[in-house]
């Protein structure tokens, strides 16, 4: 579904990525772990063109993306991205967080904008939040509205930047149980996170990103216990 060659970006002398070459299959979950500043948000960045990369091509559905305005639209509808501060819009009652993209960019009628967006709340558990505001929620129920809101764009794939890291303790489980279930329903997903057990029990795949390359991948489980790479060794030995 995804292709990336040669990706690099850097910002002005700052080399960022320095030549990402992977794939995503349809239907893949794919988790992304590293350090901090290893490089991950702005890789999941390129895959959108959120950032322009300096060198190398991303094919997506077996076309070439390319820095044009009217092909990204399209492309960006079609990848779904979850950030770590949910970005939702706060002078919008939920249920218009969820039609607003539906309305404006499918030209979908309000009816049945609204008909998607209450069977996504039910999905995430957040039926009766319709007209709620974002400030009344809490971290993890605006995580869920984020996360549906990207789903109401109907994406082929969901880009997701740590989007646990924000949340108070007893909020990641209910975000990520939204985001396994997502997984099991056959959504292509590409995840930053480190949630290490979520990587293992629900990702296909891992890659294991440093200092702007992918250092080391492979199935989750065989990663988490038997690192290859000594920077994977160093990084595992802290977080786990
Ligand atoms: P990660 O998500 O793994 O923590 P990032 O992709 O956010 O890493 O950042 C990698 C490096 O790129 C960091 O050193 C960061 O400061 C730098 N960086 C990211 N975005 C920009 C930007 N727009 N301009 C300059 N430097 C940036
Ligand atoms: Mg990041």
């Amino acid at each position: 579904m995804i292709k990336v060659q040669g990706l690099r970006k850097s910002f002005g002398k700052l080399d960022i990525l320095k030549g990402i070459d992977t794939e995503i299959r349809q239907g893949e979950v794919v988790v992304v772990i590293g350090p901090s500043g290893s490089g991950k948000s702005t890789f999941l960045r390129c895959l959108n063109f959120l950032e322009v990369p300096t060198a190398g091509e991303i094919v997506f559905e077996g076309q070439k993306i390319v820095n044009k305005q009217s092909e990204l639209n399209a492309i960006r509808q079609k990848m779904g991205m979850v950030f770590q501060h949910f970005n939702l819009f706060p002078h919008m009652s939920v249920m218009e967080n969820l039609t607003l993209g539906p309305r404006k960019l499918k030209n979908m009628s309000k009816d049945k904008a609204e008909a998607t967006a209450v069977d996504l709340l039910r999905s995430v558990g957040l039926e009766d939040k319709r007209n709620a505001y974002p400030d009344s929620l809490s971290g993890g129920q605006k995580q869920r509205i984020a996360i549906a809101r990207a789903l109401a764009m109907q994406p082929d794939v969901m880009l997701f930047d740590e989007p646990t890291s924000a949340l108070d303790p007893e909020m990641v489980g209910e975000v990520l149980d939204v985001m396994k279930k997502l997984a099991q329903n056959g959504m292509t997903m590409v995840i930053v996170t480190h949630e290490m057990g979520f990587a293992r029990e629900v990702g296909d795949r891992l890659l294991f990103m440093d200092g702007g390359n992918i250092v080391e991948e492979g199935v989750p489980r065989e990663v988490l216990q038997n690192p290859q790479h000594p920077r994977t060794q160093d990084f595992l030995s802290k977080v786990l």
